[in-house]
């Protein structure tokens, strides 16, 4: 017997038809007597229409009011999932957010959950009920609700997993695995047996939207075993416990694994791609100690997440160029508080750029071999794609190019890799 989380994203719950299948698919891994609890996100296309709600109402809206608005899109979904699972002739009940509760930290429409009081739900789940929970909601210190930030149910559905110890996070969307890309955009992309946490993170981090970034940290941090798998699945699908998906695994995991066999070691694993973020230029800014302190100090108080900086060799009468990133939803705040410092920095121009997108490759191989960022510079370059500015970490390079070069970039360098899936592994 084990206990298992399963969680299913806005396309597996996209109305009753869907549900019904994904009831279905819950009520096969509850027999035979595993425990059950189920995360679900709102309808696909739900939360985007409150979002849009919110705007309307009133385009500095509150945080606040905000979640309690949002919120319900997965109160629907929690709710629906139980009545069908119920009409199956399963024991099912849902559990809100506040009724669990899940307490959750920080701001409003980006809260952090700090603790899941899992009592009642571990006994439910040991009496044999099958647990609803919608994901994305928690409760904040005074009682009110909160949202953990877009894509925030794979979240819930790992905090969940950890506070009731279960055995196994599965996470099922509409794709049937973690891929070396999107697959939407590259046809040839391969599906990842296993992806180490690392990557994962840095992967989500960078821009693959398949697992939320926060959900892979937590899961890395309390050790939950996480797979990625399809809802979109007939009757004869391989069952989930026989792991058809992708795992999350540790460094030491995939080493057994590749000394198996079972996996390739690449130095590179996957390329992600983002296009929420825009360029910002000072020009002529002051080549002087503290003028790069007077720039970020106002962003960062405003926790505006400065991303790839570049300062520019100083030019004569000493002056520089200062070039950075910082997200789209936050340029409009960010300028207006540079142009509030101008006396302060001293620069001449605020130039801003939205149509710009970071392409990043992400691989653990990367700390042992050398050479991988010049492939990219070189790959890129054949095909006359220019590069603005690049960061790297330990296992990471990102390049910012034009946005109109997405598609290109991210195939040429898939090939370049040697990540397409008819191709021998590099
Ligand atoms: P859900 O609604 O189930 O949470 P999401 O839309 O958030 O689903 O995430 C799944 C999507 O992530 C896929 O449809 C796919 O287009 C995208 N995606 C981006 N990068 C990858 C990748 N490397 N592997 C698999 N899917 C990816
Ligand atoms: N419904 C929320 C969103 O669209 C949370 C989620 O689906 O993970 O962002
Ligand atoms: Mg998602």
């Amino acid at each position: 017997m084990a206990r298992i989380v399963m969680k299913f994203g806005g396309t597996s719950m996209a109305g009753t038809e869907r549900i019904r299948r994904v009831a279905n698919l819950v009520r096969k891994q509850a027999a035979g007597g595993n425990q059950v609890a189920v995360v679900v996100s709102a309808m696909a296309g739900e939360t985007d229409r409150l979002v849009n709600f919110c705007r309307e109402a009133n385009p500095l809206y509150d945080p606040a009011e905000y979640d309690v608005v949002v919120a319900s899109g997965e109160q629907v979904t929690s709710g629906l999932l139980a009545l069908t699972l119920q009409s199956l002739g399963a024991d099912a009940r849902s559990w809100l957010g506040w009724q669990l509760p899940v307490r959750t930290v920080e701001a409003h429409a980006k809260a952090r959950v700090e603790a899941i009081d899992a009592d009642a739900l571990t006994s439910a789940m040991e009496a044999g009920q099958i647990a609803v929970i919608p994901g994305f909601q928690g409760v904040s210190e005074d009682g009110r609700i909160t949202t953990m930030g877009r894509g925030g149910s794979d979240t819930s559905a790992v905090a969940i997993a950890a506070a009731v110890k279960a055995d196994r996070c599965d996470i099922y969307t509409d794709v049937d695995g973690v891929y070396t890309t999107d697959p939407r955009i590259v046809a040839k992309a391969r599906k990842l047996k296993a992806v180490t946490y690392e990557e994962m993170l840095e992967l989500a981090s960078v821009g693959a939207k398949v697992l939320q970034t926060r959900s892979v940290g937590l899961a890395m941090k309390e050790g939950v075993r996480v797979q990625v798998l399809s809802s979109f699945v007939g009757d004869d699908a391989i069952p989930a416990d026989e792991l058809p998906g992708t795992m999350i695994v540790s460094e030491e995991e995939m080493n057994i694994l590749v000394e198996k066999g079972e996996m390739e070691r690449q130095h590179v694993t996957g390329i992600a791609h983002d296009k929420n973020e825009a360029k910002i230029i000072l020009t002529r800014v002051p080549d002087k100690p503290g003028a790069v302190a007077h720039i970020f100090d106002p962003l960062a108080k405003a926790a505006i997440n400065v991303d790839m900086i570049i300062q520019n060799v100083g030019r004569d009468k000493g002056e520089t160029d200062v070039t950075f990133t910082v997200p789209q939803a936050d340029l409009a705040r960010a300028q207006a508080l540079l142009e509030d410092k101008r006396d302060d920095i001293g620069f001449n121009r605020l130039i801003t750029d939205s149509k710009i997108a970071k392409i990043s490759v992400v691989g653990v191989g990367m700390k042992s071999h050398a050479g991988v960022a010049s492939t990219m510079f070189k790959a890129l370059a054949d095909r006359g794609i220019n590069i603005q500015a690049i960061t790297t970490s330990e296992i990471k390079v990102s390049v910012l190019i034009d946005e109109d070069e997405t598609e290109l970039a991210v195939r040429v360098l898939h090939t370049a890799y040697g990540l397409d899936a008819d191709d021998e592994a590099a």
